[in-house]
């Protein structure tokens, strides 16, 4: 059952959350105005709403279209300086995000999960061993459906995993997860949220809600982190890839472990870094906390190669291991992604400049034997490389010939790692499309 006291309803933003919500409050019988600044009148979705018996208004703000409004339910994207969002805060009229909306409909128990990175990576692996345990369980979030749309055929026997961005828990009134992760804090969204404290409280509504029933999961190792948690009610389970025999998830040399039960050899982990052992930790805890199995949980670590261009593994052609991480569009990800690997790396590098200089990489390029380089920010690649020593540097027009230059170049047992360092706008429309390329082309290596 629905409870949602509100008659007359703003969704403000359209994209995919934004459609799905006003169906949905259409459907329950709410009377329904969308606006959206950017939105034209003729696209499929306004149509579409329309016909649902939407009042749409796109292409301005109006400050009208707060007239009657009892509640808003905001694009996680629309900032709160927006000019309806001020509006609607003089009005006092309340304002949620769709997740607040998903969490009133959700019939089956919640799991949410945020922090400032790893929230992809460690809802997919959660979803993954609750899935191969057997139990009922959908995902929502940026790589599932949206959490409405999911939400609404939820059962009640079925768990719903919901990766949660700060945007999305600024907007939480009621929501409440069974089981909250909390996985870092660091000083990201800041134009956002404008102060690092605004920020933190937004991911503190992960467990805001919570009772003394349920769980919450933090990183034990990051200082903001346990200082927000302070006040949670929940039942705190910490996880901590540096301390030993906690009572949570957390590792020797050889064995990952949660609470005294071992669980799986950290050499059957097919993800590498210790950031990705981070993001496990955590998994582990809450799919052990939801009744996971310990064949469920380590079949999936011994299988899973990674989100897709998230430092994914993609294939090992004649003992040469490729890793396509795309997703690394600044040099501390590209850092990160350097630090995974002891074996020597041949780095394929470049993309849209932003023009600052790559001397901060310098560091992390010791095991570093080769780079091939491509883009707007080559040269400097190229500079960076040759300062930390590197003599083999190649440039190319593209991914594809980066692949085929990186293989000719490389031994048995090199990593051949995408891990860009720059955003791919130079050249591809998105991120996405530079990692296909490179999974593409190195299927084709023989
Ligand atoms: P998000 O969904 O929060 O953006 P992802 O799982 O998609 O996070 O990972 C994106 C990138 O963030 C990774 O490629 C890696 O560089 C970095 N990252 C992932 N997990 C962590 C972590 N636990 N701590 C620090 N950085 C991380």
């Amino acid at each position: 059952q629905f409870y949602f006291p509100y008659q007359h309803v703003l969704v403000l933003g359209l994209a995919k959350s934004g459609t799905a919500a006003a169906k949905f409050l259409k459907q329950n019988g709410k009377v329904v105005r969308v606006n959206d600044l950017n939105a034209e009148p003729d696209d499929a979705t306004v149509q579409e709403l329309e016909a649902f018996g939407i009042e749409v208004i796109v292409g301005s703000h109006p400050l009208e279209v707060l007239d009657d409004i009892d509640i808003v339910v905001k694009n996680p994207g629309i900032p709160y300086d927006n000019v309806i969002v001020r509006e609607a805060e003089k009005r006092q009229v309340p304002i949620i995000t769709e997740i607040e909306l998903a969490g009133r409909l959700a019939d089956g128990p919640l799991i949410g999960i945020t922090g400032s990175n790893g929230k992809t990576t460690t809802t997919t692996l959660i979803y993954e061993m609750l899935a191969n345990s057997n139990q009922k369980v959908k995902i929502a979030g940026n790589i599932g459906n949206v959490a409405t749309d999911v939400a609404l055929t939820l059962e009640e026997d079925e768990t719903m995993v919901i990766e949660l961005s700060s945007f999305q828990l600024v907007g939480v009134q009621t929501f409440k997860p069974k089981i909250a992760v909390f996985l870092n804090l660091f000083e990201a969204h800041l134009d956002y949220h404008k102060t690092l404290e605004n920020y933190g409280h937004a991911k503190a509504n992960v467990f805001s809600n919570q009772d003394a029933s349920d769980f919450l999961v933090y990183n034990a190792d990051d200082d903001s982190v346990i200082e927000l948690t302070k006040r949670a009610k929940s039942i705190k389970i910490p996880f901590s890839s540096t301390a030993q025999n906690i009572n949570g998830a957390w590792c020797d040399k050889e064995y990952l472990y949660f609470k005294q039960e071992k669980v799986v050899a950290l050499s059957d982990i097919v993800l590498v870094g210790k950031h990705n052992l981070e993001n496990i930790l955590a998994a582990v805890s809450v799919a052990k906390l939801h009744g996971a199995t310990n064949k469920g949980i380590s079949e999936v670590l011994k299988t899973f190669t990674g989100v897709k261009h998230r430092l994914q593994f993609v294939k090992n052609v004649k003992q040469r291991m490729f890793y396509n991480d795309s997703k690394a569009t600044n040099i501390l990800a590209t850092s990160k992604a350097l630090s995974a690997f002891q074996q020597p790396i041949i780095l394929l590098a470049g993309g849209l400049d932003r023009g600052n200089s790559f001397d901060a990489l310098i560091p992390y390029l010791d095991h570093v034997k080769a780079m091939v380089v491509f883009g707007e920010t080559a040269t400097k690649l190229e500079n960076a490389g040759r300062k930390a020593g590197i003599e083999t540097i190649e440039f190319v027009d593209n991914v594809k010939q980066a692949v085929n230059k990186a293989y000719l170049l490389s031994n048995q047992q090199d990593v051949i790692l995408l891990s860009p360092a720059c955003a791919s706008w130079d050249q591809y429309r998105t991120f996405e499309e530079r990692g296909d390329m490179f999974i593409e082309t190195v299927h084709t290596l023989k």
